[in-house]
């Protein structure tokens, strides 16, 4: 397969086909119609391997991670997503890997409703970039910045599962398949963040654990933050687990966070974690209301 037929073979067609793409892959930049007054939002990742995923790694996964990544950017932004690029390295061009691999990418495209409108391919160790553009309301894009004190700081979904799989991938050991789904498959949260728009005063999403996300919610907002430990949402592998520290200090998880005044009215699936605080600086209360400190040195800062 030379450079073109691989192109057109795994990434020309079988992604999702939208009206404002005027000219996809193939020429030398695509061409597309934004709708009028919204702004673009804009966004990009590299995952290079060993390094954002372990080199075990199904290429599906890979595949379907790169673009989810990008997803969960703008859905922390409460953009729309619309069309993605990709820049793809790998080591050689081989069928049967970039069958999955394409394979996987288009599930996300799928659950983004995005076109693949272009990208470039070159020869490397494996790293995989993907760039992404969404659409917001002019003013109604979620900033990291307006978390204001008393905003209740909420989470969706469960936190923790993503970084107790890789351990246990990391490790060697047997990790059970839903738990592998965390990591491997995350959701992006796109139809609960479009629901916070007008809502939620911050939003960000968890790529490198809550305490370090929240944290630049905090500083962006020049605020701080009072966190109830035993609020944090954890799936029931992970009580199981006893692993309740991963919950904030691991990333990958992909779910929000945002901050939102009482009362609003939020999707289901979100849970209130903390609030937000006049004084800077995040502290973390245990259930019998001891102030936690962090064991980790990365955390001192908090
Ligand atoms: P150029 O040499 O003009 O930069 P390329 O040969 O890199 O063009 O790419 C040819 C066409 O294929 C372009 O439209 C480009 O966007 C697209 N393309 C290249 N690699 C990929 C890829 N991995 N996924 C999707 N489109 C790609
Ligand atoms: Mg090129």
């Amino acid at each position: 397969v030379d450079e073109f037929g691989l192109i057109a073979r795994y990434f020309a067609a079988g992604f999702p086909a939208r009206r404002d793409v005027r000219l996809g892959v193939g020429d030398d930049a695509a061409l597309c119609l934004p709708p009028p007054g919204m702004e673009l939002a804009i966004a990009i990742d590299t995952l290079v391997a060993g390094v954002h995923f372990p080199l075990s790694t199904a290429p599906a996964d890979i595949g379907y991670k790169a673009l989810a990544v990008n997803l969960s950017d703008l859905a922390a932004m409460a953009a729309e997503p619309a069309w993605f690029t990709l820049a793809l390295t790998c080591p050689q061009a081989d069928p049967a890997w970039l069958a999955e691999f394409s394979h996987g990418l288009r599930q996300a495209a799928e659950l983004g409703g995005v076109a693949l409108i272009g990208g470039d391919t070159t020869r490397g160790p494996l790293s995989v970039t993907v760039q992404i553009t969404g659409f917001a309301p002019p003013g109604q894009a979620l900033r990291r910045n307006g978390a204001r004190p008393g905003d209740g700081i909420y989470v969706t979904g469960t936190l923790g599962d993503a970084g107790l799989a890789l351990r246990g991938v990391l490790a060697g050991t047997p990790v059970a398949p839903e738990l592998l789904q965390r990591l491997n498959r995350p959701t992006p949260r796109i139809q609960e963040a479009l629901a916070l728009r007008g809502i939620a005063t911050s939003a960000i999403d968890i790529s490198d654990g809550l305490l370090a996300d929240l944290g630049h919610i905090l500083e962006a907002s020049g605020v701080g933050a009072n966190v109830r430990l035993a609020q944090i949402p954890l799936s029931p592998v992970m009580r199981e687990a006893g692993a309740w520290e991963l919950a904030l200090s691991a990333g990958d998880d992909y779910e929000l966070c945002f901050t939102a005044p009482d009362h609003a009215a939020l999707p289901a699936n979100c849970t209130r974690i903390g609030v937000i605080d006049a004084a800077a600086g995040l502290r973390c209360f245990t259930a019998s209301g001891g102030l936690w400190q962090p064991e980790t040195a990365g955390y001192q800062h908090f």
